[in-house]
């Protein structure tokens, strides 16, 4: 650590400007050391003009015009460029689809009885999937129906179809124009492994159409394996309904046993939830001189049980190994996704157990654990008996949780709201129709040490909120905008006159919290009920999306999947296209065209929410509604 700190360059949020002190204190590096060691990236990975598909290369194109103008191959910058863009949007689309697939898996073992601990939560949710896939429910029990449904969505992996089953959510235009153009996703695994084939030395040289296979890909994800991901994970574990928690690292609790989940994929994690509350681990832990054992979240895994259980989240992403900082932590358990390998160094600083528990996500420095259906309520009890045994280690001098726990509303499904609506989509659509909600936006995504943590965020939100936009939010920044508390009633004063009206009459936050990465879809099946009510496409909705601090290359394909629905997406961080114009012109003009939506860059929040706003007034008076 050599450079001189303020800490307030690199976060907005006071607890990890704290905690920052903290660990450079305790000597212990962080991403943010790690992101200044890195500088200056490399400005031909930065613009896209690097290449190592093949050992002809590596090969990078000179963007001035002075050096190498191709690869060795002879692919010139628009196709270097296209390729590497559609492998990250592959790479998005295989982490959602094969978390999917995981949860799929469960089903299956669960129907054949064969997942001690896991049960069909909803049933009556399993019976409207099931009808949707074309399982005849009639006279069969739940676990029949199970076996069957998770058949029909193992066939949607495949490639035998022409189309992804869920796609018929999707409205009858969006439909008709995916099938013109030629992206209809057939199979979830077919356009991934297509995508890698496309984009290997010598076969698919044409930029646009790697890019237009790139929206079939993504769409592959988004109506079909992070969908699947949703709706599986609602069937076995429950649908969310509101609840209230609370966010932050005072949830941390300097008296009680701390276990900390970290990852995406709920399987693992909803054992741990039971295990928590076995009264002998507790009377052990109390043993122990505990006074309970407390369970928290980070990233998505954490979304995951927040919505469903209330449980509390600890951070996002930038905060993960400021979570082990406090030195509070006895043990962190690990799924898959997000999890930065260096996180086990930070561990060995405290006392700290790191646990893996996924046969294809191992790291250094951690303690593997393999979970699998027919074991893991009995892991789960071993784990939490470990972590409670690891209590006595905790080193007191060390422990420090800065701050006090945020409440937040939490658990709003699309069930959820539309029960919040008496029933149907209808009050949203009046409210939008008398201009009181002007429209909305769905605020997702990541935090990245380029950007101060959750400035972004809160920053846009907060001008959406202002200006009577309604904000749906998942993933990281679900814990940027709660830490912020936006996600409370109290939050309706910081909303424009017609927003606070509607969201105090239903008593809901002007910031709706709908669940992980992967429930980015529950926001495209929101989307296509209200259009599908209004008889139009998305497309035609006075709606938008942003990701203002993305990092991941599943929020590529999340941005991809929107724009190919029909939604104006704004990224913060520019991805690696810039060494190509005719690309960055097709993404962020051409698409309106080919799509109806298009992409658009802009750093600053404060520019970005001009722009969201602008373009959900310029929707209002494309429907013939009012417009500011
Ligand atoms: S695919 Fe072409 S540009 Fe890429 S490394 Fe091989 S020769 Fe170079
Ligand atoms: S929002 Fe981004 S950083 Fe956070 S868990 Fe999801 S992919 Fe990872």
């Amino acid at each position: 650590m050599t450079y001189q700190k303020d800490y307030s360059r690199f976060s907005i949020v006071p607890e990890t400007q704290l905690m920052l002190e903290k660990a450079a204190r305790d000597q212990v590096e962080t991403v943010w050391d790690r992101y200044q060691a890195q500088q200056p990236h490399c400005g031909f990975c930065e613009m896209g003009l690097s290449c190592r598909i093949c050992m002809m290369g590596p090969c990078r194109i000179d963007p001035f015009g002075e050096g190498p103008q191709t690869g060795v191959c002879g692919a010139t910058a628009d196709i270097m460029v296209a390729r590497n863009l559609g492998r990250m949007i592959a790479a998005g689309a295989a982490s959602h689809s094969d978390h999917g697939r995981d949860l799929v898996e469960l089903l299956a073992k669960v129907a054949k009885g064969q997942a001690p601990g896991y049960t069909i939560k909803d049933p009556a949710k399993l019976r409207r999937v099931a009808a949707e896939f074309g399982v005849q429910a009639d006279g069969k029990d739940d676990l029949s129906i199970a076996a069957e449904l998770a058949d029909a969505m193992f066939d949607d992996y495949g490639s035998k179809k022409d189309s992804l089953t869920l796609l018929s959510r999707a409205p009858r235009q969006r439909r008709e124009l995916w099938q013109k153009l030629g992206i209809t996703p057939r199979g979830i695994d077919r356009e991934t492994s297509e995508m890698m084939h496309r984009t290997h030395m010598g076969v698919d040289n044409d930029w646009v159409s790697i890019l237009l296979h790139g929206m079939r890909n993504a769409l592959s994800d988004g109506w079909g394996g992070s969908m699947i991901a949703t709706e599986v994970s609602d069937i076995l574990f429950g649908t969310p309904q509101p609840a209230k928690s609370t966010v932050n690292l005072g949830v941390l609790k300097e008296d009680q046993v701390n276990i900390i989940v970290h990852g995406h994929n709920p399987v693992v994690s909803e054992t741990l939830v039971a295990a928590c509350q076995d009264p002998e681990l507790i009377r052990l832990a109390e043993r122990q001189g505990a006074t309970g054992i407390n369970l928290a979240g980070v990233c998505c895994t954490g979304n995951e049980l927040m919505m469903r259980h209330g449980v509390p989240m600890a951070g996002n992403h930038l905060s993960t190994e400021l979570v082990l900082v406090t030195g509070a932590v006895e043990m962190m358990i690990v799924d898959y996704q997000c999890i930065m390998p260096a996180i086990s160094d930070v561990a060995a600083c405290y006392h700290t157990k790191m646990v893996s528990t996924s046969n294809k996500a191992k790291f250094p420095g951690m303690e593997h654990h393999e979970f699998h259906p027919e074991n893991a309520r009995q892991k789960a009890a071993t784990l939490v008996k470990m972590a409670v045994e690891n209590f006595t280690r905790r080193d007191k001098n060390k422990v420090y949780i800065p701050s006090s726990p945020q409440e937040v509303i939490s658990g709003i499904s699309v069930e959820a709201v539309l029960a919040a609506l008496g029933g149907s989509a209808e009050p949203l659509i009046a409210a939008i129709k008398a201009g009181k909600i002007r429209g909305a936006a769905g605020v997702v995504g990541c935090n990245n040490p380029r950007i101060k943590q959750d400035f972004g965020h809160i920053t846009l939100t907060s001008r959406l909120i202002a200006n009577d936009i309604l904000v749906v939010d998942t993933g990281c920044v679900s814990v940027a905008h709660a830490r912020a508390g936006f996600k409370t009633l109290e939050a309706l004063e910081k909303a424009g006159p017609g927003l606070r009206e509607v969201c105090g009459a239903l008593g809901i936050p002007p910031v709706l919290h709908v669940g992980s990465c992967v429930d980015n879809v529950r926001i495209l099946v929101l989307l296509a009920a209200l259009a599908n009510t209004l008889g139009c496409d998305i497309s035609d909705l006075p709606v938008a999306g942003s990701a203002p601090e993305w990092y991941s290359e599943k929020a590529v394909t999340i941005g991809c999947y929107f724009v190919a629905s029909g939604v104006f997406t704004h990224l913060g961080p520019m991805p690696p296209i810039t060494g190509s114009i005719n690309i960055v012109k097709l993404l962020t003009e051409g698409l309106k065209d080919v799509v109806g939506a298009a992409f658009a860059v802009e750093p600053d929040p404060e520019k970005a929410a001009a722009l969201l706003i602008r373009h959900i007034e310029a929707k209002r008076a494309g429907l013939g509604l009012d417009s500011r």
